[in-house]
């Protein structure tokens, strides 16, 4: 255990955000840093109580009283490698993750959590300043050869293991980069795209090869695919945006977010002097209040947005655990991140009902009505529409599933009832030898979903070829959050 008394006398810590004026100037990752010493006394706090929830409530099953033990004896060298155990990209996690281990913390039931997240960001980052990480080449190669199809954490996970444990694996990614969401999706000031980088270099030393610009199912047919690989894993992602079909949906000004964040990021890659979309003097209206939306918020804010309002159809959530979720479970809380401690006004229970337009066909106003739920449907409340003046709309809805046109259809894998990618339990799909990961097969999800599950599909992948049982599958397809 760490420190005994550490939960008794250490307060719960975590960075503090740059001021919004300064990080509003840059698109840099918004924490301030943290100290070795501080974070020291953070993983003090935890308790290594019996049954340590936490390993519940992440689905990679990251060990984190071990690591956190580790880092309050000054072992960060320990700490890095009881993290790799289980997460082959801590600083994707460690950035991005929202965390439910700290929700199932134990400490959680009467205090404050402890700092999980912030101590797996410091331990991979101090591995990176010491030269810990390090490529590992696998001990014997198996001759067998696997394609990875799709480039984001979920594919990048299969591979890294799939390599490791000495297949030819070869990532086929049909975007000009590789890192699928990671890249062109998640803004820098979430995380700096150096953090993806250098993991991409130390998997290209370990043997992985990348093929980015290939379409499979359009540059290279599934055929082709098959036949020059023993397997195949597909992690294509969950990439059909929900759409909003309401009166002047087709003016000018009114844009998917995925279509509003890639270029943005291609600006901050050096490809564009500015942005396709931009927000530039402004009123934006983002329809979505999830990360998606958050994300358009920030970017929007950076570009120089003249106002941003979210809007967002579900009742404004409680700022403390409802009853119906109760602890370990990750509750529906009213959470500020940071793009919204950066401005713009958030509504709730809101509903968009027409688009409004001028005479050349742009974007003025959209009409909006306040509602409540009957019978689990939403209804209008009478008397409240109001139009709201805007140039630019972003919609933010999720996602509704994978592409079917091209690979798909090509395969004729087996989908489920809501239109994924259906697995058994070693995550191969309805065809022999092609296995799936990620949000193509678990819908629209998070970061340490798909991490987690490449490494189970790489498990499956590994006995399918070889027979035996040699790399961990921390879940099943059918393994759901603690909600
Ligand atoms: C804007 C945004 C912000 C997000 N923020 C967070 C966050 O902060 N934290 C979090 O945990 N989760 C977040 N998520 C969710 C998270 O990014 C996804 O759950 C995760 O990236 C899914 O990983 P994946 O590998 O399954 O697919 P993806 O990351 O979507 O990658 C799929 C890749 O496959 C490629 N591809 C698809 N079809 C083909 C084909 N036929 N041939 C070749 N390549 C193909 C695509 O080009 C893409 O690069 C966010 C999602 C979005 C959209
Ligand atoms: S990956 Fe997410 S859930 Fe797992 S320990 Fe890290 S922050 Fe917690």
């Amino acid at each position: 255990m760490a420190d005994p008394k550490g939960f008794l006398t250490t307060p719960r810590e975590t960075p503090r955000r740059r001021p919004v004026d300064i990080r509003l100037k840059d698109w840099r990752e918004v924490y301030e840093e943290f100290s070795n010493q501080q974070l020291e006394q953070q993983a003090g706090r935890c308790m290594d109580c019996g049954i340590p929830f936490c390993h519940q409530g992440c689905p990679l099953g990251n060990l984190i009283p071990e690591w956190n033990d580790l880092v309050w004896r000054e072992d960060w060298h320990g700490a890095i490698e009881r993290l790799h155990a289980t997460n082959n990209f801590p600083e994707f996690t460690g950035t991005l993750c929202p965390a439910p281990c700290e929700a199932a913390c134990v400490l959680g039931i009467n205090s404050d959590a402890v700092s999980i997240k912030q101590v797996e960001i410091e331990i991979i980052d101090r591995a990176w300043e010491e030269g810990w990480v390090r490529p590992e080449q696998p001990a014997a190669a198996t001759g067998r050869t696997v394609a990875v199809v799709g480039s984001g954490p979920a594919g990048l996970a299969a591979a890294q293991q799939l390599t490791r444990a000495g297949h030819r694996v070869i990532v086929y990614e049909r975007a000009d980069r590789i890192g699928g969401l990671l890249r062109y999706g998640i803004p820098e000031f979430k995380m700096e795209k150096f953090r993806l980088d250098r993991r991409l270099d130390q998997m290209r030393q370990e043997g992985t090869e990348f093929r980015t610009g290939v379409d499979v199912g359009v540059d290279l047919t599934v055929e082709q695919l098959r036949s020059e690989h023993d397997a195949v894993v597909m992690a294509g992602g969950s990439t059909v945006s929900r759409d909003l079909p309401i009166t002047g949906r087709e003016l000018s000004g009114i844009h998917q977010a995925m279509e509003y964040l890639p270029p943005a990021n291609r600006v901050q890659q050096g490809d564009l002097s500015q942005s396709s979309i931009s927000a530039a003097g402004k009123n934006v209206v983002i329809i979505g209040g999830g990360d998606t939306g958050a994300d358009c918020l920030g970017t929007a804010h950076r570009q120089g947005a003249a106002s941003v309002t979210q809007l967002e159809i579900m009742p404004t959530p409680p700022n403390e655990r409802p009853e119906n979720q109760p602890w370990p479970t990750y509750p529906m809380l009213y959470r500020v991140s940071s793009a919204h401690e950066e401005g713009g006004q958030r509504l709730f229970s809101v509903n968009t009902q027409e688009f409004l337009g001028d005479e050349d066909g742009n974007l003025r106003a959209l009409r909006l009505v306040e509602v409540r739920k009957e019978d689990g449907k939403f209804v209008p409340v009478e008397g409240t529409e109001q139009e709201l003046p805007c140039e630019l709309v972003l919609l933010a809805m999720g996602f509704v599933g994978p592409e079917r046109a091209g690979m798909l259809d090509e395969l004729g894998v087996e989908l489920d009832a809501r239109g994924n990618v259906a697995r058994d339990r070693s995550f191969m799909t309805s065809v022999d030898g092609v296995f799936s990961a990620g949000d193509m097969g678990r819908g629209q999800s998070l970061i340490v979903w798909a991490i987690s599950e490449g490494r189970s599909a790489a498990a499956g992948v590994d006995r399918y070829l070889m027979g035996r049982d040699a790399l961990p599958a921390p879940i099943g397809p059918n393994d759901r959050p603690l909600t």
